[in-house]
């Protein structure tokens, strides 16, 4: 039988395995399996060249059960209906298991961002907001950033919702540049929270950090912070980080089997994490192949790029050193891998837990704009720290209590507290 690797087949059938372990009744079971609602809209943009060309259809599906909804926008070139539908479903579980009071939703534009320039890109962020308008606001429907948008596209996005609304409107968008209501703290705060909870397992599977060594796929947001925390929190070695590269059409893995310097790779990577090899050369590091990553004798890796990564194929590279995977990315990996992790016994930290760091801040970012009182990064990064490792440890007491996978045990903390909202709602 062919893999699954179809990223909303995988949510739902994570989804459908953890709702039979709970006896979900059936119709609550179909009503969680599918977004509540969906929109689907066009994007006109006139282009630099003066040609007109119209952006497709950008679901943002919905779950709306346990408060106004939340999730990222994506500009990526392999976006489809089924991508935004799966991040939006890990999005509802994301927010329930980090107990924020808020739903999930995604959208998505099927778009390398890279290839349009400043002002089409200006154009494309106002045209989303204006095919969506009503159907945005602090208290409905709060985006943020995802692979491919920035802070900068969020602060055009919420001035042209603020324009549509008449007033000043900060709430309406999250990972906004700081000075524009954003947080201070959101940029680190996917990447730092994926580490909270790398620290709190190797607590758990009594694992010494400054003999650590990591691997991560991608070199983005999250990877560049996962890194960088992987160094100076856990006191552990980073020797491999990937990326894809733009001009070649190809992904590379960097590698330095004494250590990576991530900050010096921070400074020689542009906005999309692509690192420049030749740089990256000249102090000593190798450029390996794309699955380069996956091979390492490493005991941590932490999958931060896209989606069905870490598939029954790619696993059979790892070395069997690896005890702890941290899932950055959302969906990195399949249902074939999953059953490769459990019979090799590796510990997993599941992706909505894993990466709840940047919607936590993301909360703590509309909670300071309904203040209109901002926080320090200190307080911030504190405040993160505690809700992760809460959060954390919640689920692997309940792994240990029942005897189920961390995944498992994710899921059962979040339907727990969905359906719960629902049933409180009158709902069912
Ligand atoms: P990003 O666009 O900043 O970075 C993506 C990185 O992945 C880049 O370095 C890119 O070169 C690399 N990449 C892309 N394709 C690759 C490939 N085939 N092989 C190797 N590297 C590849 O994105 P990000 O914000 O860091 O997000 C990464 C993942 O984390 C996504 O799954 C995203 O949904 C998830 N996530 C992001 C956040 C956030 O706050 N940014 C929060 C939660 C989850």
């Amino acid at each position: 039988m062919s893999e699954i690797t179809n990223a909303f087949s995988i949510a739902q059938s994570q989804f459908d395995h953890v709702a039979s372990l709970l006896h979900l009744d059936p119709q609550v079971k179909e009503l969680l399996r599918w977004p509540r609602r969906e929109f689907k809209f066009q994007i006109p943009i006139r282009m630099d060249d003066g040609s007109l060309k119209v952006f497709f259809w950008i679901p943002r599906p919905t779950q709306y059960a346990r408060g106004p909804t939340k999730g990222g926008i994506r500009f990526h070139p392999s976006e489809t209906m089924d991508t935004v539908r799966a991040l939006a479903m890990w999005m509802t579980w994301k927010c329930a298991v980090a107990d924020i009071p808020l739903g999930g939703a995604k959208g998505g534009v099927a778009v390398d961002s890279a290839t349009l320039s400043l002002a089409e890109k200006e154009k494309l962020c106002r045209g989303w907001v204006d095919a969506i308008y009503r159907n945005l606001g602090p208290r409905v429907d709060v985006p943020a950033p995802d692979v491919g948008t920035t802070a900068q596209m969020m602060g055009w996005m919420m001035d042209e919702y603020s324009k549509l609304a008449g007033q000043f409107t900060p709430g309406v968008i999250t990972g906004k540049p700081v000075g524009s209501g954003g947080s201070k703290g959101r940029k680190e705060a996917t990447g730092y929270g994926v580490i909270y909870n790398v620290r709190e397992a190797m607590k758990h599977l009594k694992m010494d950090g400054s003999k650590a060594s990591a691997s991560l796929q991608g070199f983005g947001n999250v990877a560049q912070f996962a890194a960088l925390g992987f160094t100076q929190q856990i006191g552990g070695k980073v020797v491999c980080v990937s990326y894809w590269d733009r001009k070649d059409k190809a992904a590379y893995s960097v590698v330095n089997k004494k250590g990576l310097d991530i900050p010096f790779l921070q400074n020689i990577t542009d906005e999309y994490g692509s690192i420049n090899k030749e740089k990256a050369k000249e102090v000593g590091c190798s450029i390996e192949s794309g699955d380069a990553w996956l091979e390492q004798d490493v005991e941590v890796l932490i999958p931060a790029a896209l989606e069905s990564q870490l598939t029954g194929e790619t696993v059979k590279k790892l070395s069997g050193k690896v005890k702890l995977v941290a899932e950055g990315a959302n969906g990195p990996t399949t249902p074939d891998a999953d059953e490769e992790f459990k019979r090799r016994g590796i510990f997993v930290i599941p992706d909505f837990l894993c990466n709840a760091g940047g919607v936590t801040v993301s909360y703590f970012e509309s909670v300071q704009n309904d203040m209109n009182y901002y926080w320090t990064h200190e307080a911030v990064l504190q405040s993160l720290d505690t809700k992760i490792t809460e959060a954390f440890n919640k689920v692997l007491k309940l792994s240990v209590k029942e005897d189920v996978y961390m995944r498992d045990a994710a899921y059962m903390v979040a339907i727990g507290s969905v359906v719960e909202a629902m049933e409180m709602r009158g709902w069912l």
